[in-house]
């Protein structure tokens, strides 16, 4: 059982997937904190993965990393970044994590007898990770991946309906949010897709408090009063989430809307503040209205698929805000780039900065270090995230120090390993060991490690003088250290550092105006209240490098 204070927000999917479950999910939280509650999200998964992280990105986008490691799905950089909150692993549970320890205390013995069942047993595990690690939160948002219907969610849906059963009315709400399709020769949004999908909740003993409707125009009063009147849902609770221009509007929108007044009047909340929305409205005002524009080019492996890089994407905002200007990006295949580079030369000379970001494997790899050496001898700013990182290092030591196998052991086994495979390194809980053989999943070094910066370099300036920052990692390769006297001889130097000056963290070349590489994933702690340092300062550099050219 839980604390007696924490009330329980599940939101559910109906009609079809894609409709921002996540964003929904993070804006009720921000209104909610603008209310002066203490909030909470997590993110329930029904696949069988044990996490994503050994997922393809085509099939299931960024997978977002926490402070304390975990791999998780990309609906918790939204609730990070709407919130402010910091997830932990707690909040990203998946059905595979279920299934291996229900599994593990089956084989224990622990179930004394018993047949172990999807209820009540995997309900029971499902309840117990809503209810886990949890504080003096007044709120937990709890968001059921999929849609419903599908029938990996069924233990899901099982075990919220349990936890509405046990706590009643009044410490949990079922949010569902589903699509008025407009249909263009009917001239009108369409409702039934919308109650097919509340039938099927109400099949399972759900009855949802709240109706959040996607829809591409505003719901007719008449329409909310069907929908109303089909679904069992008071008229006030059925609240359009009407498409906007910038993910970031859509707090004030639901606002507007009544959705943060309708979950307080639904648990009695009446003395709870009215929401100041002004940072929200100047943040969108100056997304909407930049003072000048400034143009990227993005080379990478997922182009795309642009969920593969959603927090590179929301970074890159946070960053464009924080100079006053529009970041237009340009996306390049990287293996296109690699073939036909001729096609891009148009792109490549007008923009004002390159940025290289993670990847994993060959594939493209060629594209990428043509744009590297562009941007390195033509002076355009550079910022290589992780693999773009890794492949900076290799560019440089194949055309400026004249090792011309030079290479990572991830692709290319021949060849002088510039980039080796991590074996060892000092985490918080001691020296952690992998070898070639090690399972791919969770394996990678993960989360939030300190790295300490060298004085004077660019990346000591873009942190404000910062000795030590904290930044999250997730890699199996790194920079091999036999290399740095050779590199920072000629320039490219080791600008940040592990505190135990074992891993390289930084690199930056100093006969270029900026151009800086780091092994770990910045865009994961931007916010939109908080642009990151090294995004700020590359939109920065870029603007400079607009004003030259
Ligand atoms: N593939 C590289 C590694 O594993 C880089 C990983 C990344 O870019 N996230 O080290």
């Amino acid at each position: 059982m839980p604390n007696q204070h924490t009330r329980f927000i599940f939101v559910t999917g109906g009609v079809l997937s894609s409709l921002g479950k996540g964003l929904a999910a993070a804006s009720l939280a921000a209104l909610l904190q603008l209310r002066g509650y203490k909030v909470r999200l997590r993110k329930l998964e029904p696949y069988i993965n044990v996490d994503p992280g050994t997922m393809s990105p085509y099939q299931h986008g960024e997978v977002y990393v926490t402070d304390d490691g975990a791999e998780t799905d990309l609906d918790l950089g939204h609730y990070e970044r709407f919130t402010n909150v910091t997830a932990t692993k707690a909040d990203a549970v998946t059905t595979g994590q279920i299934y291996s320890e229900v599994i593990a205390k089956e084989r224990r013995g622990d179930f004394l007898g018993a047949t172990v069942m999807v209820v009540p047993h995997i309900t029971d595990a499902i309840k117990a990770k809503i209810f886990a690690d949890l504080e003096d939160e007044d709120f937990l948002i709890c968001e059921i991946g999929g849609t419903v219907g599908d029938i990996e969610g069924l233990p899901y849906l099982e075990a919220i309906r349990q936890i509405g059963h046990e706590l009643g009315n009044s410490r949990t709400l079922f949010l569902h949010l589903t699509l008025l399709p407009y249909i263009p020769s009917a001239g009108e949004l369409k409702t039934k897709p919308s109650q097919h999908s509340v039938k099927e909740l109400q099949g399972m003993g759900i009855q949802p408090d709240i109706l959040l409707c996607r829809c591409s125009q505003p719901i007719p009063h008449e329409m909310k009063q069907k929908l109303s009147l089909f679904c069992n849902i008071q008229p006030d609770r059925v609240i359009a989430a009407l498409d906007v221009d910038t993910i970031y509007q859509v707090p004030i929108h639901y606002h507007e809307e009544g959705m943060d007044r309708a979950v307080c009047d639904f648990f009695g909340l009446k003395d709870s503040k009215v929401p100041d929305l002004t940072p929200w409205k100047n943040l969108v005002q100056k997304i909407r209205e930049p003072e000048g524009k400034v143009e990227i080019a993005i080379v990478g492996k997922y182009t795309q698929h642009k969920d593969a890089y959603k927090s590179l994407v929301e970074a890159i905002t946070h960053g464009g805000v924080s100079q006053n200007v529009d970041v237009k990006v340009h996306w390049i295949e990287s293996e296109d780039f690699e073939e036909n580079p001729q096609k891009y030369d148009e792109i490549i000379h007008s923009v004002n900065g390159i940025l290289v970001p993670g990847g994993f494997g060959k594939r493209g790899t060629g594209g990428k270090l043509r744009a590297i050496q562009y941007a390195r001898e033509n002076k355009v700013p550079y910022l290589g995230i992780c693999f773009g990182m890794q492949l900076a290092v290799i560019e440089f030591c194949r055309n400026v120090l004249g090792i011309e196998n030079a290479t990572s052991t991830e692709f290319c086994e021949a060849g002088e390993p510039v980039i080796c495979l991590l074996k060892e390194w000092l985490s918080a809980s001691g020296y952690e060991t992998r070898t070639e053989a090690d399972d791919l999943g969770g394996s990678m070094r993960l989360g939030a490690y300190p790295c300490n910066l060298k004085k004077g370099t660019k990346a000591y300036n873009a942190y404000g003088s910062k000795e030590q920052i904290s930044e999250r990692h997730r890699h199996r390769y790194e920079v091999n250290m036999l290399f740095k006297d050779q590199m920072e001889a000629q320039g490219l130097i080791f600008s940040g550092l592990s505190p135990d000056g074992h891993l390289p963290e930084v690199i930056e070349n100093v006969n270029h105006p900026w151009f800086v590489g780091v092994q770990f994933h910045p865009e994961l702690k931007s916010r939109p209240f908080g642009p990151h340092p090294l995004f700020a300062a590359f939109i920065n550099a870029a603007l400079q490098q607009s004003r030259i050219f």
